[in-house]
């Protein structure tokens, strides 16, 4: 069997940054057993049918040929669904988090200053860390809206990333709002809309205006296609272009190209999936807030509930054992929380009903 830890006497010599890390844990992904799994914020319902049907058309054509390095058919489609002047404004990924690593590498080099809010999407410290950077952790102020330090050009910060709608929170910052933080920083701002398409508004236009508003997309959460792997950004041409030379030259391969491609045509399918999460959503929030929880407003597919008087450590343990999977986070400062994704209106009633028994169970 392979050894997990390397011998004394070993030539394999790993940089250091990676002796401190642990790798993503495959716990919050179960691949068997009948869970109702509302951990990692993917979309409840299948994706839109002509998507399926690209993904056949696609298996039965061509796959013996490498796929288009840049995604053609998918940044005309793109591009003409968020109202871009044209194609080269978008860079297609292997899902964000790929866009994301593309973006730590084109930014930061050993030792650079990367700033990020928190509490928010871990994955960003990851990534700096990976890359050699150094991580500055900004904390939201306790009404979620971000303090002047995180727009403060101290520091010569050379990334700053920014959720929004924010993970685990779920709360959301105007594009007024972002504007200004992408006037006052000396650098990019990476405006990580994961959850953009379940907001009432975006940050898609400020690129037009702002060279350094970069705007991540996935189509893991609203086009149901976490399975996938597609995400994309938008920029201004000369970002894409300068971007596009450390992106593996096949990064994205010919079925997803097409899957997502039909994916982003589907706008009545998008429209009709939106409005279903959200109304789970908002009925979701009430009978958590009846039962006690704290439940911030959601702009986004997920509720970030805490409790005023105990550690939700317990109660996640325990909905884990009853087969209902959700999100445990504990920050620094903050306290800990269980984040909860929106599933279908049956797998939420099941949910709420084991945890209304397991809350009165410790009462
Ligand atoms: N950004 C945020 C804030 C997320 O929560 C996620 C999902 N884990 C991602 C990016 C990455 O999504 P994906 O790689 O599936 O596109």
């Amino acid at each position: 069997p392979a050894r997990s830890q390397p011998m004394t006497n070993s030539k394999l010599r790993f940089r250091p940054a990676l002796a401190k890390m642990k790798a993503y844990v495959p716990g919050e992904q179960p691949q068997g057993g009948k869970f109702i799994k509302l951990n990692t914020n993917e979309n409840p319902y299948p994706p839109a049918p002509a998507v399926v049907e690209a993904i056949r058309a696609a298996a039965d054509s061509r796959l013996e040929r490498y796929p288009d390095p840049i995604g053609s058919s998918f940044r005309r489609m793109a591009a003409e669904k968020l109202g871009l002047p044209g194609p080269e404004w978008i860079l297609c990924g292997n899902g964000s988090d790929e866009i994301l690593t593309i973006l730590v590498r084109g930014f930061m080099s050993d030792g650079d200053l990367l700033r990020m809010p928190t509490p928010s999407y871990i994955l960003y410290r990851t990534l700096a860390e990976i890359q050699g950077a150094r991580v500055e952790e900004v904390s939201f102020n306790a009404d979620w809206s971000l303090p002047t330090a995180f727009s403060s050009p101290d520091g010569d910060p050379r990334l700053v990333f920014l959720p929004n709608p924010n993970s685990p929170s779920g709360t959301v910052l105007t594009p007024q709002a972002v504007s200004e933080i992408a006037t006052a920083l000396p650098c990019p701002l990476v405006v990580d809309e994961a959850y953009g398409d379940f907001a009432e508004e975006n940050c898609i236009d400020l690129v037009k205006q702002h060279e350094n508003v970069l705007v991540t997309r996935t189509l893991s959460k609203s086009y149901s296609l976490a399975g996938l792997r597609f995400g994309f950004l938008v920029a201004q041409p000369h970002v894409i272009a300068e971007l596009t030379k450390i992106k593996d030259s096949y990064n994205c391969d010919a079925i997803a190209i097409a899957a997502a491609t039909a994916a982003m045509a589907s706008s009545d399918w998008l429209v009709d999936n939106r409005a279903k999460i959200l109304a789970t959503r908002e009925r979701a929030k009430e009978q958590l807030r009846q039962l006690g929880f704290d439940v911030l407003d959601s702009a986004a597919n997920f509720l970030w509930c805490t409790h005023p008087s105990r550690s939700l450590k317990p109660l996640y343990e325990a909905l884990k054992t009853n087969q209902v999977l959700v999100r445990y986070m504990d920050y620094a400062g903050w306290g800990d929380g269980l984040r909860i994704t929106i599933g279908t209106d049956a797998q939420i009633d099941a949910a709420l009903v084991v945890l209304a028994r397991l809350m009165q169970a410790n009462a």
